[in-house]
């Protein structure tokens, strides 16, 4: 029953006359003698990654020593180096191949403001999230009061939160309603569902905090849509929005993703509160101009010159007395020796098992595909016209697209001068389009985003500043059928001694509170 169109993420296309009247207004500024649109790839290096492609240079001038190399920089490595020091453990060095800390957590500026690059929010944790429970609160987001925990209102989602652009008309809140009586029955048994699991089998948040049982491997050995199917729950509405979830935090749609992965979304944080479920608040959320570009500045601040940006990491070669690391220096643009007692491999497991020269054997067995993602930021010169019904919020979602909407990274801005939105578009590709993002010029993706806003605005393409895109060509982990469950992320998850590795990857998919959680939990598996 769920329409085709659903079935795999793809952008939306549309047809030439339009696409033809979008590039002309995109290449000419919009107006007669207008400068062309501005704008450019940022964020990313996808070419310095490549270099493990290559051979390894010789070389690399005086070794460097240090007690623990910390290989990525991104929230895993952050958290790793944070508990380190929290152990007494100084003399580490983190190494990453960006210019900028945080990985997929890092702000931008543009046009006087920051925005996001990559990840924009954080729900408020639950009591199982006891490692970044203790992060927020020691940045002073939270306090305890009288037994409950007050959180800083400067740092929730300002309301209005979140709309979804449907038949016309904007509506309040990203879940569409049931059109009838049927359907609201399916949104209730997909509720009782959720809450079912989560009594009988328990999900948290990070997935290391709940014990793996059998049922949850019966969820993980199906895909979501197969589980959905299962349980009739057809109506194409909930299907939309239950596909734009997974999309949205897995970077794949239920067709791919597992049914564990799927439940777990709702039963281990968001909740799934169908219409008229007197619950059914919406979730508070985290988040900021720069997005978690604010929490990855906080993390990498008091390490200060531990971290050593613009080094690719090409080779770390286990020793009998420690560790030796072969890294490509961006700045001299010459290879580097470090020399450590240990090692955090804090980058996704697929570059750690080719940086590794002797992987362990859970690593080269592992199969882990992950998603392409980009982001585009949009200076607009004016206001966009809105069509009726909810105001502009925070998070913008248009019913039935394949891309994510778009955030406005001034909405949590606490300046009150009127200014222009600035949008940060979302969509998670398709692995044919890895290839594309690379190959195609940033003029074709500023197309592809744009065609997209217009949908709902239509008025964009003439108001456009400047767009800044940014390319993640494997951006994090589908949580695919059995890979939950996988022998292989168990051990990778349990390894200890001087090699042991920290990515959100371990979990399966990626948030910042699995990242945060495994960098913590490295820490503590490191033998120094
Ligand atoms: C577009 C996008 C939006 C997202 N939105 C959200 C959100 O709103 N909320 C949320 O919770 N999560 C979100 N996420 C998920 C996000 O991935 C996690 O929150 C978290 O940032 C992952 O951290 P990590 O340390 O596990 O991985 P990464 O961010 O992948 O960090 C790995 C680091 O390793 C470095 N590296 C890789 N190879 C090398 C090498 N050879 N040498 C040296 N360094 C290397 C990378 O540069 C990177 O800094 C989003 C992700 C993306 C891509």
């Amino acid at each position: 029953m769920r329409p085709s169109r659903l079935s795999s993420p793809r952008v939306q296309t549309i047809g030439p006359s339009r696409r033809a009247l979008l590039l002309g207004l995109l290449a000419s500024g919009c107006t007669p003698g207008a400068p062309a649109l501005q704008g450019g790839w940022v964020g990313t290096h996808p070419e310095r990654g490549h270099r493990l492609r290559g051979e390894l240079p010789r070389g690399g001038g005086p070794l460097k020593k240090t007690g623990v190399l910390i290989v990525g920089a991104g929230i895993a490595g952050l958290a790793c180096a944070r508990a380190l020091a929290q152990r007494g453990v100084d003399d580490i060095a983190l190494l990453d191949l960006e210019d900028q800390a945080g990985g997929n957590s890092r702000g931008h500026s543009l046009a006087g403001s920051s925005c996001p690059l990559g990840a924009h929010y954080l729900p408020l944790p639950g009591a199982e999230a006891r490692e970044v429970n203790e992060l927020l609160h020691e940045l002073g987001l939270a306090r305890e009061q009288f037994g409950r925990t007050v959180w800083d209102e400067k740092h929730l989602c300002h309301s209005p939160q979140e709309r979804l652009f449907i038949d016309g008309e904007w509506r309040e809140g990203l879940l569409p309603l049931p059109g009838s009586a049927a359907a609201r029955e399916q949104y209730r048994r997909f509720s009782a569902l959720v809450t079912q699991a989560q009594r009988e089998l328990g999900f948290a948040m990070p997935t290391q905090h709940a014990r793996w049982k059998p049922g949850h491997a019966v969820l993980d050995a199906q895909t979501f849509t197969a589980w959905l199917d299962a349980n009739a729950l057809i109506d194409a509405h909930l299907r939309w929005y239950l596909d734009y979830c997974c999309r949205d935090d897995f970077g794949a749609g239920a067709d791919t993703v597992s049914a564990w992965a799927g439940i777990h979304y709702f039963a281990s944080r968001h909740g799934f509160h169908a219409p008229g479920d007197e619950t059914g608040e919406r979730e508070p959320v985290l988040t900021w101009p720069e997005g978690n570009g604010w929490l990855s500045a906080r993390l990498a601040a008091p390490l200060r010159e531990r971290i050593h940006l613009g080094r690719t990491v090409l080779r770390v070669t286990e020793q009998r007395e420690g560790i030796e690391l072969l890294a490509w220096n961006e700045t001299t643009g010459a290879p580097e020796r470090w020399a450590a007692r240990a090692v955090v491999m804090a980058t996704p497991l697929f570059i750690s098992a080719r940086l590794l020269a002797t992987p362990p054997d859970a690593l080269r067995t592992l199969k882990q595909a992950h998603a392409p993602w980009l982001t585009a930021n949009l200076a607009l010169r004016e206001p966009l016209l809105d069509r009726p019904g909810a105001p502009p919020s925070w998070d913008n979602v248009r019913y039935g697209s394949t891309a994510l909407g778009y955030v406005d990274a001034r909405h949590q801005a606490l300046d009150p001068t009127p200014r222009p939105p600035l949008l940060t578009a979302y969509l998670a590709l398709p692995a044919a389009s890895r290839g594309g993002l690379l190959a195609k010029p940033w003029q074709h993706w500023a197309e592809v985003v744009t065609t997209e806003l217009a949908a709902t605005h239509p008025d964009l393409p003439g108001k456009i500043e400047r767009i800044d895109l940014c390319r993640f060509g494997h951006a994090m982990s589908i949580p695919t059928p059995a890979l939950r469950g996988s022998a292989e992320l168990a051990a990778l998850n349990a390894q200890r001694g001087r090699v042991v590795f920290a990515h959100a990857d371990l979990a399966g998919y990626s948030v910042f509170e699995e990242a945060y959680t495994a960098g913590v939990d490295a820490a503590a598996r490191l033998s120094l």
